[in-house]
């Protein structure tokens, strides 16, 4: 727990929450700037800043809480899809790792994940796929 968090303080319930969906290691809330009706959240309780600080073990609670969540926002909301998502160690963002579950229909004027950034692509696929394996 972090004292000035702002996720870890809704996960104590000390600021108001829409809790969708909780257990004893996830917690589910809509989000409090919604995109469009039923974009929620979902939290491990656990304070972490991104998916480096958490074992294999959290995250896949994490996902299974995701998946329970997804399932009841697709059909409380008769969404065609979900975009499904994190702002990995974004600047503006709250600091607690967050998945994002945003409802979509058709024609929503919303993009697909490949659409949020768009940048020119200059070196082979060779040579970036050594890169990303040859990093540690
Ligand atoms: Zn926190």
């Amino acid at each position: 727990m972090e004292e000035n968090c702002i996720f870890c303080k809704l996960v104590r319930k000390e600021v108001p929450v829409n809790v969708v969906f909780e257990n004893d290691d996830v917690l589910s809330f809509l989000e409090l700037n919604q995109s469009v009706e039923g974009h929620v959240m979902v939290i491990l309780k656990k304070h972490g800043k991104s998916i480096f600080d958490y074992d294999e073990k959290d995250l896949g609670k994490l996902m299974s809480g995701v998946s329970k969540v997804s399932k009841k926002v697709q059909k409380a909301l008769t969404a065609d899809s979900l975009t499904i998502g994190i702002n990995h160690l974004e600047k503006q963002g709250v600091p607690h790792l967050h998945i994002h579950i945003i409802p979509r229909h058709e024609n929503d004027k919303g993009g697909i994940i490949q659409s949020i950034v768009r940048g020119e692509v200059k070196r082979s696929r060779e040579e970036i796929t050594q890169m990303i394996i040859n990093a540690n």
